[in-house]
């Protein structure tokens, strides 16, 4: 028998791995409804013996019926007392029989800090399962992906040790560094760019210098391109708009210049990298021209599509990222969060306005708590954190959603989370087999996010009042305000507009403005401190003074648009084009926060203990 060519052999076994994958998709969605009662009965049976359950009577039934019974639908505030007292060191079964491995650090927050997710090393698999699915659903739209790499760019954020000296570090952080990444074995799937050592590199900027670097001296190999959110690929591209000189001058030598002083990312690069003058020069040419329309073709020309999650608030980057790209398809592959991995895209080149997520029920247990947002746009008003006897009862399961109807996620998860609240709201947009896919709405209470940030209202109230105080000596107040997720800087910032009422006759030094500017970034929580003093994916907080009347004229355009006048109430946060630019018209002077607001890894509490 002639032997099989090797290459036609190992795509034909990437064939089948795939066309797997593509099966087990179709199976568990067919069986949807008892995948689901099985997920639950694992996790209860498992966990019989944890305080938890007992502390709300479930004595090891594991039936979906009696578990809704006994067991309230929560959020993070209520089991903060017992997740408080795992990361303090207790050791015994409080969430989930087997140990708390780590804790992952979510961008929501509770009072200011991240919340802390617990979970536990099996979980790990399960994610890695999520992953597994998206390139084999890739395959089945675009081709011949196994043929060349991936320039993704991974980051990893630094870690702390709860006083307990259980690691809290970001879900990513996590997988990055664990040996599912670290020693993957050779997969076409998982060929990047970026060696490791530059991903695990914990200098925000020597990472992305040295991921940039690998990613432009193979940029014939690219096929695709990508980060995890819209927000962190923006950020990439300005910093070869800042930096591509140097970059064009390591090319060209075959050199690392000396500001990348890591010694494991240095000799990663080393092992890749040659002197290509050739290549030098057509990044200068590309570089030098002044205009960055289509930058990503143009520099990666075999690139097929952008790989970023475009939904939810990452919306707000689409113009930017097809003004690089030149219209290259943006490919939203996954929904997830540092509680449970979720769902996938089954139709990735849908318009990023099309995208739903097919939540996979072997993930965990989800329910699904009715929402009717009537004109709450944006859906950044709070809404009850507890449920009533009644609300308990219209909680629905997986396969009992219904098309059109938008709902809260309720998970409950291996790791410990029992009809937790993720604060997501979601909306059905159709069925694979039995199993629902969900648009992204929006997360609740949210007004203001550039990158993975979330400020809520009160927090945004909360800051102001502090901000404020520096104008008592001037005998001003402000009147109104309102706020603005700036994107069209990069990185975007915070905008408040503020109107005044000045009683005062001394003049309000623009330092004074400064410092409120300032206050305002001290008093926010600390995933949007990170991200300016930390990660950069913020800039400086800006306050914008309006002429008088400006918000009266707000006042009238809403009415003109049909709001209520008695019940008009002058927005918190804006996102409508036409009221931004009206705000913008109005603006008679504007201030920068002068610096970085103070933050540190770790939550506040733990500082001083550890
Ligand atoms: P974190 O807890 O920091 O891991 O953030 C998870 C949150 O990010 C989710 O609960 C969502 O609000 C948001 N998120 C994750 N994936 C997506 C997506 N594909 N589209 C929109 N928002 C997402």
């Amino acid at each position: 028998m002639p032997e099989v060519p090797r290459e036609y052999s190992s795509s034909h076994m990437l064939a089948e791995k795939n066309k797997k994958m593509l099966e087990l998709i179709e199976d568990v969605t067919k069986n949807a409804d008892e995948v689901q009662k099985k997920v639950l009965s694992e996790i209860l049976s498992r966990n019989a013996n944890v305080e938890y359950l007992r502390r709300h009577g479930l004595r090891g039934q594991t039936d979906p019926h009696t578990f809704k019974k006994l067991l309230p639908v929560i959020t993070y505030e209520d089991i903060q007392p017992d997740i408080n007292r795992i990361a303090n060191g207790d050791k015994s079964p409080i969430l989930t029989s087997k140990p708390v491995t780590e804790f992952l650090t979510s961008s929501g927050t509770s009072g200011g800090e991240r919340k802390l997710m617990p979970t536990i090393d099996e979980e790990l698999g399960r994610r890695c399962f999520l992953y597994s699915l998206l390139m084999p659903i890739m395959s089945q739209f675009v081709a011949d992906l196994e043929k060349g790499k991936g320039m993704y760019l991974m980051f990893t954020k630094c870690e702390s040790k709860t006083p307990g000296g259980i690691v809290a570090r970001p879900v990513l952080t996590s997988y990055y560094k664990s040996p599912y990444f670290r020693d993957r074995p050779y997969d076409p799937y998982t060929n990047y760019t970026s060696p490791n050592e530059t991903v695990l590199c914990p200098d925000s900027y020597q990472s992305m210098y040295s991921q940039l670097l690998c990613g432009l001296y193979q940029y014939k190999e690219v096929l695709r391109v990508g980060a995890i959110f819209a927000s962190g690929f923006i950020r990439a591209i300005r910093f070869l708009e800042k930096h591509w000189t140097l970059l064009c001058n390591d090319i060209r030598t075959g050199t690392v210049n000396p500001l990348i002083t890591d010694t494991s990312v240095r000799e990663a690069v080393m092992r890749i990298l040659r002197p290509d003058p050739r290549l030098a020069d057509l990044i200068h040419r590309e570089c030098s021209k002044g205009c960055w329309q289509g930058i990503i073709t143009r520099l990666w020309p075999n690139t097929k599509y952008v790989d970023v999650i475009v939904t939810g608030t990452m919306a707000q980057y689409i113009p930017t990222l097809d003004y690089y790209s030149n219209g290259l398809p943006l490919v939203c592959t996954m929904y997830a969060s540092s509680e449970c991995y979720f769902g996938v895209n089954l139709n990735p080149l849908c318009k990023p306005s099309q995208v739903s997520y097919t939540l996979i029920p072997t993930m965990c247990y989800y329910e699904f708590l009715p929402v009717n947002r009537t004109n709450d746009l944006n859906a950044s008003k709070p809404s009850p954190t507890s449920l009533n006897q009644s609300q308990h009862h219209e909680l629905v399961e997986l396969v009992d959603v219904k098309l059109g109807q938008e709902y809260e996620l309720v998970v409950t998860t291996h790791a410990g989370l029992y009809r937790y609240r993720v604060g997501d709201i979601l909306r059905v947009s159709g069925f694979k087999n039995k199993a629902p896919q969900f648009s992204f709405v929006c997360r609740k209470n949210v007004a203001l996010s550039i990158d993975s940030d979330k400020t809520d209202e009160v927090e945004l109230q909360n800051a102001m009042k502090n901000a404020v105080t520096h104008l008592v000596p001037f005998d001003a107040h402000v009147s109104e305000y309102t706020s603005y997720a700036d994107t069209t800087t990069i990185p975007g910032h915070y905008v408040l507009y503020w109107e005044l009422c000045l009683k005062g006759s001394t003049p309000i030094p623009p330092c004074v403005y400064e410092d409120c500017c300032l206050t305002i970034e001290e008093s926010l929580n600390s995933v949007y401190r990170q991200g300016r003093v930390s990660d950069k994916s913020i800039g400086p907080l800006e306050i914008k003074i309006v002429e008088q009347g400006t918000f009266d004229k707000l006042m009238d355009y809403a009415i003109s648009l049909g709001a209520s006048i008695n019940q008009y109430k002058a927005p918190r946060c804006v996102k409508f084009a036409p009221i931004v630019e009206l705000l913008n018209s109005r603006v008679t002077a504007n201030y920068f926060s002068p610096k970085c607001p103070k933050w540190v890894p770790g939550h506040k509490q733990w500082i001083h203990q550890n």
